[in-house]
């Protein structure tokens, strides 16, 4: 069920501010830098390739203040899926207008809580959430999150989130009902999702929900498209102006009236902004024989790459050895426990040369990293992160 790829050993380059600020100054490893131009200039690419779409940045995929801060000088909202993500929004200058409570996963006394600062816009994929936030958060703009049948994406969500999309018709009505206001229908493709077709099947569920709610007296307005915009990870994926054409079509083929576009990227603002150093810890073989050598490095699964679970996201790697014989490797974190192991099943190649010492840099990792490290597992401490820009 895992893909073979052969990733390539010389990597294209970490961006060179980037390289020349870890040669610079030679920070203790693991460690993620963050460019802040890239992810300006992300955001920037983002507006220019879609600009009939706000943006609400998804807080999670990086919730460094200085990116949020970057951001909101940049003029985005954001998706915000807790108390916290509020709280950290509304420190860096965001407004709460500019807030959406996104995440249909929520307590009573949360919505209470970001109602009474003012934010007004709302996911919901339940009856339940539903009832809380027509009294916790009266006359708020809610969206209802159905599931897309679509193509699996590289980090699928499975059924967690979002309801039938006949669900979603009554739930909005319903929501109305309460003195809502019903604002449309919302989806996610699935994160890292290389697929356009993915948001097509969507756009056309969404235009059949807005039809039906229109018919019975309950006109929307807006449609949410959620993230999932991928990066080119090992593998390239598809620029972002194809996945807009592909929206762009949709929206035009399926509704009648054009509606207000939402989108909520997460890792096409960031990923590209960040590079990991991490330093060999150890190259071994299991018996004499062994094919594979067995490179541990001072990051793992519960360091920051808990993307690496289920070998779904595969990293570019550079080291300094460009050039040089390379060898299969199976790549390992160094915490005493055995699902630490970043790649298996992925064929990995690493120069022949690599000695423990040598630093591994890790490529595209501005998105989903630094706040998935665990506090403090087997002692390891939390990846830190730095900037430039
Ligand atoms: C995580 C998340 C996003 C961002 O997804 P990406 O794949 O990083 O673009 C957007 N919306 C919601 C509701 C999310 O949970």
């Amino acid at each position: 069920m895992h893909a073979v790829l052969d990733v390539p050993l010389s990597a294209p380059d970490v961006p060179t501010r980037l390289r020349a600020y870890l040669d610079d100054h030679a920070p203790t490893t693991p460690c993620l830098l963050i460019d802040l131009d890239v992810v300006r200039a992300n955001y920037r690419a983002i507006r220019a390739a879609l600009p009939e779409a706000a943006v609400f940045y998804a807080v999670k995929a990086n919730p460094a203040p200085e990116v949020v801060r970057a951001l909101v000088v940049e003029g985005s909202s954001f998706d915000v899926a807790s108390t916290g993500e509020i709280d950290l929004c509304l420190a860096q200058g965001a407004t709460p207008e500019s807030l959406s409570y996104g995440n249909p996963i929520k307590k009573a006394a949360d919505i209470a809580y970001a109602y009474g600062l003012g934010v007004r816009r709302f996911t919901f994929d339940s009856e339940g959430d539903l009832e809380n936030l027509a009294v916790l958060a009266p006359g708020s703009r809610v969206s209802c999150r159905f599931i897309v049948d679509a193509p699996q994406s590289g980090t699928p969500f499975g059924r967690k989130f979002g309801c039938d999309p006949d669900m979603a018709i009554r739930l909005l009505a319903r929501a109305a009902d309460l003195g809502l206001s019903a604002d449309g229908a919302c989806f996610h493709v699935g994160s890292q999702h290389t697929d356009p077709a993915a948001w097509v099947s969507g756009i056309a569920e969404a235009a059949r929900i807005a039809r039906a709610l229109g018919e019975c007296g309950v006109p929307t307005r807006s449609l949410n498209l959620g993230g999932g915009f991928p990066t080119g990870y090992a593998t390239p994926a598809p620029p972002l102006e194809v996945h807009a054409a592909a929206i762009r079509a949709a929206v035009a083929e399926h509704f009648d009236t054009a509606p207000e576009l939402l989108i909520e990227p997460g890792r096409a603002v960031v990923a590209t902004a960040g590079v990991i150093r991490s330093e060999v810890v150890l190259v071994s073989r299991k018996c004499d024989t062994d094919t594979h050598r067995w490179v541990y490095l001072d990051i793992g699964r519960y360091s920051g790459l808990a993307e690496t679970e289920n070998e779904y996201i595969a990293y570019r790697l550079l080291t300094a050895h460009p050039a040089t014989p390379d060898g299969p490797v199976i790549i390992a974190g160094p915490t005493c426990d055995g699902d630490d192991v970043i790649y298996q099943h992925t064929s990995y190649s690493l120069p022949l040369a690599l000695r423990a010492g040598d630093h591994v840099d890790i490529l595209d990792a501005g998105a989903y990293t630094a706040s998935y490290s665990s506090v403090s597992f087997n002692g390891f401490p939390p990846l830190p992160t730095l900037f430039v820009g």
